[in-house]
């Protein structure tokens, strides 16, 4: 499911296009260092479901709704551009 920015009412609407960085090279709770995502909140960096889902346990932990990958040292690049939002369930571009 995609949708566009403008139509997510948690805040992905108002983000920068390059969204919030990390230096962090690793996911906060376990290490891993493969497809990392980053929380558009606070900026915790954790892994995805092809991993121990980390992302996901920050969201209903913290309730932070948007994720986009960490692009820094190349992986993912070509799909940088997405968000995810877990309220909207959805993608936003
Ligand atoms: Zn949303
Ligand atoms: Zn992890
Ligand atoms: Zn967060």
């Amino acid at each position: 499911m995609k949708r566009t920015r403008a139509e997510c009412a948690h805040g992905g609407a108002a983000l920068p296009a390059s969204g919030l960085r990390s230096s962090k090279k690793a996911c906060e709770a376990c290490g891993v260092t493969e497809d990392l995502r980053i929380c558009q909140t606070c900026g915790y960096v954790a892994c995805c479901e092809s991993h121990e889902g980390h992302d996901t346990a920050h969201f209903e932990a913290t309730g932070h709704p948007l994720i986009r990958p960490r692009t820094e040292g190349g992986w993912l690049r070509r799909r940088s551009g997405w968000l995810w939002c877990y309220l909207c369930r959805a993608y936003l571009e």
